[in-house]
């Protein structure tokens, strides 16, 4: 059955006012497998009317009790993990092994902000006997979520359940490339958990149109956006004409750092995972493998081992699926070609994946570059891709030049046995999250966002409760 995809606003699915749908095309056949809404202006404006009608009942309530509906949200989540996992699945292409992590993650952002929100709080400042002064974190109004389309409830639930714990309503805007599940989580929200209709909106369309009409309307408080540099420079060029706050969560290029002294079997693996995860379709994957020279040949050779037996395909248990978009599909491409034209040879990889059971899906082989300098093209650019750049170096002091000599700055690894030098590279490296001897993502409680052209503000953690709140202080004379 083909997949319809409306908008949800005010607790019902709305459909576009000029009856536009654009196709959405499945990842993993390259054929159609359904409709999504092209909406424009006017379903932003009744999207951001209706979150502004609901925002003071829902700001007004007690915390325990908008906790209270979050946990209910999370058990439901939990509870339709294996349908909404599917629909997430089916529109990303991601292998539905996958989905298990990130549906349990989604879950675990409603629960942790549940809880959290009911210690959140402001405090007293002695100012002397003749004064009470204190502070409280009040809600912007309404809140925009501008979302991607590499792990879409994932990256939904870490933006919307803050907003909404802290008395925020919100209208979220998925990728138009994966729009259903989030749809569907707002129609749960609403219809199966409690959550008062006009508190959690979500308008489906190109961000192109309405990502700028969402930004411009006075009833827009604050825009949480994850995406990429391009769009999140065109928010901020908008956000500066009104002072709209803005959280940015972009893209990265980030350093995964290889000593001598590492655990080398640990780490080829962890270095794979790396920059496979998600076929590459991972902000923080790490795509620049800085190794040691005097382990650099012996690593590569485990490296490519380790790559070679990763299966792509659209199985639920393959290690890589297709590439989400066709535009993405291409773009990975045209980064083999600037590869040749700058002389590097792939060690392993290099093309787009085919075979009979991969039909005229969008999959692409894992690909190693070894020789790689950091002024490459492909050592610069995020490509979004499951594309390694390999740079060998010296020293201590060589890799931490190497890693920090990017426009970016999301995430770093460092694999080490040497804990002091962990500690020292861990400081100097410009990055907004250092991952030790593994190289994963997944930590809902830990704040995530970047350094330099990778963003600002910060998502997860108890810390991005203070980007969905504004600070107010009470100054009372006694
Ligand atoms: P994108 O920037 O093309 O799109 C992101 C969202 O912005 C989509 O909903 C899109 O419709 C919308 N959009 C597009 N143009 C817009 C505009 N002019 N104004 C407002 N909104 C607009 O990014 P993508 O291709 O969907 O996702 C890939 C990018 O996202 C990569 O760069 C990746 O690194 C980044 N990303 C970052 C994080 C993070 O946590 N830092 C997480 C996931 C993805």
């Amino acid at each position: 059955m083909l997949l319809k995809v409306d908008s949800y606003v005010g607790g019902r699915y709305l459909q576009p006012a000029e009856g536009h749908y654009v196709d959405k095309i499945d990842p993993r056949t390259g054929e159609k497998m359904g409709e999504v809404a092209n909406s424009g202006p006017r379903e932003v404006e009744l999207a951001i009317q209706s979150a502004a009608d609901a925002q003071p009942a829902w700001r007004d309530m007690r915390p325990s009790e908008r906790g209270r509906i979050l946990v209910e949200l999370a058990r439901i989540i939990r509870r339709s993990e294996d349908r909404l996992g599917a629909l997430e699945s089916a529109e990303t292409g991601k292998p539905g092994r996958e989905m298990a992590t990130l549906m349990d993650l989604t879950a675990q952002y409603f629960e942790f902000y549940a809880g959290i929100v009911n210690v959140m709080d402001g405090e007293v400042i002695n100012q002397g006997p003749n004064y009470h002064v204190y502070t409280r974190r009040d809600p912007f109004g309404v809140i925009g979520a501008i979302l991607p389309w590499n792990a879409p409830l994932h990256q939904a639930a870490r933006a919307i359940a803050p907003a909404l714990a802290t008395g925020n309503t919100v209208v979220a805007k998925p990728s138009e490339h994966t729009s259903a599940s989030l749809v569907e989580l707002a129609r749960i929200a609403v219809e199966e958990a409690g959550l008062p209709a006009g508190v959690f909106n979500v308008v489906v369309g190109k961000g192109s149109v309405i990502g700028p009409v969402m930004a411009r309307h006075p009833l827009m408080r604050k825009i949480s956006f994850t995406g990429g540099l391009t769009a999140g420079q065109e928010l901020g060029r908008i956000a500066a004409e009104r002072i709209l706050p803005l959280t940015l969560e972009l893209g990265g290029k980030s350093a995964n750092i290889v000593f001598d002294d590492a655990d080398l079997a640990a780490a080829a693996k962890g270095a794979t995972t790396a920059f496979t995860w998600n076929s590459g379709q991972w902000c923080a994957a790490g795509t620049r493998l800085l190794v040691q020279e005097n382990i650099h040949d012996r690593f590569v050779e485990k490296l490519v081992a380790e790559v070679a037996a990763l299966r792509v395909g659209p199985e639920h248990d393959a290690t890589s699926g297709p590439i989400t978009t066709r535009a993405q599909f291409e773009k990975i491409q045209s980064y083999f070609e600037i590869a040749e034209r700058e002389g590097l040879k792939p060690a392993i990889g290099g093309k787009a994946a085919s075979g009979d059971h991969l039909g005229g899906g969008w999959y692409i082989e894992p690909t190693v570059y070894t020789g790689v300098t950091n002024d490459m093209t492909l050592a610069k650019e995020e490509i979004f891709g499951p594309i390694l750049c390999v740079i060998p170096f010296k020293d201590e002091a060589d890799a931490l030049r190497l890693a920090n000599d990017s426009e970016f700055g999301l995430g770093a690894g460092i694999w080490s046995r040497d804990i002091g030098r962990v500690h020292r590279v861990a400081a100097s490296l410009e990055a907004g999250r250092i991952v030790v001897n593994e190289y994963s993502g997944g930590f809902v409680q830990t704040p995530c966002g970047g350094f330099k052209q990778s963003g600002y503000g910060r998502e997860q953690g108890i810390d991005a409760l203070s980007h969905y709140t504004q600070l107010k202080s009470v100054i009372i004379r006694l």
